[in-house]
């Protein structure tokens, strides 16, 4: 058992993050019907490494539920660095794609890159990638055309395809939610 200080440090850590993502995320709202707070993402993300992949890295676990910060929130590397952190800083950014590239280019990065990326990035890669394909049903995102959801759901195999070796738990958990979204398109 970690003693009481310990316990009491991970956890202001822990809150500090989820503090600071909910702050930065606080006008997004996700794609689902009922265009849920987009904070649910990366709260569900970071509870998903925990309870079926068991992680317990306070690294990894403030990374995931910062994740989405740089990329789609006015977060500048520097500003993550001062409230986390180097470690933390960097393992975002290793999950931050580039939005001055075309769409179809980020997304033909993310899958080359994955077999390159740390341990603790591909965890969070492989969580983000089990909430983002488990959002996939016959009604949701709305907006998004049958053909659109098949080509995500093939496209987020590819990416995990990369990085799926870091966690046994994660991985297969992984493949149930593929399974049930693309049966829930037929
Ligand atoms: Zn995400």
């Amino acid at each position: 058992m970690p003693s009481s200080d310990t316990t009491k440090e991970i956890s202001s850590l822990l809150l500090a993050a989820l503090k600071f993502a909910a702050y930065k995320h606080r006008r997004q709202r996700r794609k689902d019907l009922e265009a849920s707070p987009y904070i649910n993402h990366p709260i569900e993300v970071a509870e998903a490494l925990s309870r079926i992949g068991g992680i317990t890295d306070l690294l990894t676990l403030q990374a995931a539920i910062l994740h989405d910060t740089i990329e789609d929130t006015e977060t500048s590397p520097q500003e993550l660095e001062d409230y986390f952190g180097q470690e933390v800083c960097l393992l975002v950014q290793e999950l931050t794609d580039d939005k001055n590239l075309p769409k179809q280019e980020r997304k033909r990065l993310q899958v080359e890159h994955a077999p390159n990326l740390s341990t603790r990035a591909k965890l969070i890669k492989l969580g983000d990638k089990i909430c983002n394909v488990g959002e996939i049903t016959a009604t949701e995102p709305a907006e998004w055309p049958l053909q659109r959801k098949l080509e995500y759901l093939d496209w987020a195999e590819r990416v995990v395809s990369g990085c799926r070796d870091c966690n046994l738990e994660l991985a297969k958990h992984f493949d149930a939610v593929l399974k049930k979204s693309r049966e829930s398109l037929v």
